[in-house]
């Protein structure tokens, strides 16, 4: 591990309506302690699996790898949420092919990682406004 190395890395969205999630989460993965890398960008998972715009997608993959380098991190967390901004009209209630969507792109997201990254290990998560946080195989 580095000379100030950490766990792992999640990659977020930024909405502040996840904030309190997402600071359980970490305590629920026992991160608090060890400490984690955050990366928060808006819409980030649908920019790893199907970006706008390609800068986005090699802006991420330079951040995953400066915690890989210079941090150490073997753990790569990917993180969706519920009525994601990136993906569309707000409406909350997300619909069914929505979510489906969200699952997708988290493995595609993973399999994009992987593909970079060959020695960690990749967790993908869905979380619901509720804060409950699914995981997503
Ligand atoms: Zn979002």
């Amino acid at each position: 591990m580095a000379a100030h190395g950490c766990k792992a890395c999640l990659v977020y969205c930024m909405d502040f309506r996840l904030h309190d999630s997402l600071a359980n989460f970490l305590a629920e993965q026992e991160l608090v302690g060890a400490g984690a890398d955050i990366i928060r960008v808006a819409g980030a998972i649908k920019s790893l699996a199907q970006p706008q715009d390609r800068r986005d997608r090699d802006f991420l993959l330079e951040m995953l790898n400066v915690a890989y380098d210079l941090h150490g991190v073997r753990q790569f967390y990917l993180i969706n949420h519920e009525d994601c901004g990136a993906y569309g009209l707000e409406d909350v209630a997300d619909s069914e092919e929505e979510l489906a969507t969200h699952r997708e792109d988290l493995k595609a997201a993973r399999a994009l990682v992987k593909s970079h990254f060959q020695d960690v290990e990749i967790f993908t998560y869905f979380m619901w406004l509720s804060g409950k946080a699914e995981l997503v195989e």
